[in-house]
């Protein structure tokens, strides 16, 4: 996949209606906004667009709506604290690409701004409806996609809107693809790449992807068991996907026949059950990873291993980390991803984290500051590192 795409900076938005795709899929609690921060992080596109004369159609799905309008889930709020971000009135459209869009769209003049509703009210947007899309496309003369978040899913917002307007992306794209982009293009070295959490089914195929691209990869969390199981050990109760024992089999093979340095945890703490509620005490204690007793789960990595992945992390160029190395929700047993995050902290490579629950441990453990970037897209990021052609930016126009 070509990763150089034209950018809001590259075509004339003077005067012309653009359809901006923005990731405003926010949380919420009893009507009110928790966390504004994809909202915030979208300024830079739209101020861009407005200061150069543009009329600003936005839109963007927030939550799973399942038969049409859903009041819980209108976008209203996010208009509210655009508006007060943008210090501009956001109007706001009944519809999605209906009669009340097509007139806000019209009336809108050089710098307005106006945001669409949720377009998951639309049945066609998850199916990718040519019918949609050409509806939203007649609203505008031209597509931004800044919703890195949304990008892996081939929507009518997302990727068939592009089928009738020209296409180009926004600020947070750009980043996202510029820098993820360069780190498995062309990345300094060593590259090290460290995955962990829960998704266990989900991750293990991007490791594939990766032993082609890295000098190390290290792997903790939830994942790791599958490849102690692999290599002959047992794991007790710990997360296991048996259906994928043997691919980590061919995994650990591979990455011997290319020179890559695999890493597993060499020592693991265990529990008899898992914690609940999940930040509740938790009575544990720590064995060598080849001696897991058969009533215990594996739940964070261990002292020596927590030194073995830092050391890794430490003399690394570049950083690619996905997932917790324990369930950090708990702080008995989140002492593993501490040590990676503490480690990428005080590196100097160019760190990346992409995975929901990765940024979040990063974001409450305080080392964001620290980190080179942090992915706005959990699912988006893990395609985008299992090498797949992600629909929102392959649409995209090239350089
Ligand atoms: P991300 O959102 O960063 O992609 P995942 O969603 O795959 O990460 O996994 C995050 C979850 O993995 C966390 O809730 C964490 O508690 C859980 N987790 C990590 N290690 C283990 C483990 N050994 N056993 C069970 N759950 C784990
Ligand atoms: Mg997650």
């Amino acid at each position: 996949m070509n990763y150089n795409k034209k950018s809001v900076e590259d075509v004339e938005v003077k005067g012309k209606r653009v359809l901006c795709r923005c990731d405003f899929n926010v949380p919420t609690k009893e009507g009110k906004i928790t966390s504004d921060k994809r909202i915030v992080a979208a300024l830079p596109t739209i101020n861009y667009l407005r200061e150069h004369g543009a009329r600003v159609i936005l839109c963007s799905h927030m939550g799973k709506p399942k038969n049409g309008f859903d009041p819980a889930l209108s976008l209203r709020v996010v208009a509210q604290r655009l508006s007060e971000l943008l210090g501009v009135e956001v109007k706001m459209s009944k519809d999605v690409a209906g009669e009340d869009s097509k007139r806000l769209a019209a009336e809108l003049k050089d710098g307005d701004v106006m945001l669409l509703e949720n377009t998951r009210f639309e049945k066609g947007e998850t199916k990718n409806d040519p019918a949609l899309s050409k509806a939203l496309a007649e609203l505008a003369d031209l597509f931004v996609n800044d919703a890195f978040g949304s990008a892996h899913r081939a929507h009518s917002s997302t990727a068939g809107v592009a089928d009738y307007l020209p296409a180009v992306c926004g600020y947070l794209i750009a980043k996202e693809v510029g820098i993820m982009g360069k780190a498995l293009a062309d990345p300094e070295r060593p590259f090290v790449a460290i995955l962990g959490g829960a998704k266990v089914s989900d991750k293990l195929n991007v490791i594939n992807n990766l032993l082609e691209k890295v000098d190390t990869l290290i792997i903790g969390g939830g994942m790791a068991y599958t490849f102690l199981a692999a290599k002959g050990y047992s794991v007790g109760t710990s997360l296991l996907d048996n259906e994928k024992i043997d691919y980590c089999r061919e995994m650990m093979q591979k990455a011997e026949k290319k020179g890559v340095k695999l890493l597993l945890p060499v020592d693991t703490v265990v529990a008899k059950s898992f914690p609940d509620p999940i930040d509740g005490p938790v009575e544990v204690r720590t064995v060598a990873s080849d001696a897991i007793p058969a009533d215990c789960m594996g739940l964070d990595i261990g002292e020596k291993t927590r030194e073995l992945f830092a050391a890794a992390a430490k003399t690394a160029k570049t950083v690619v980390w996905n997932g917790p190395m324990g369930v950090f929700e708990n702080p008995i047993l989140a002492k593993g991803t501490i040590a990676v995050a503490q480690a990428l902290a005080d590196s100097e490579a160019v760190t990346i984290v992409g995975g929901g629950d990765s940024a979040a441990a990063c974001e409450q453990l305080g080392f964001a500051e620290r980190i080179t970037h942090i992915s706005t897209g959990g699912g988006a990021s893990l395609e985008f590192l299992e090498g797949l052609e992600l629909p929102g930016i392959a649409c995209l126009q090239d350089k």
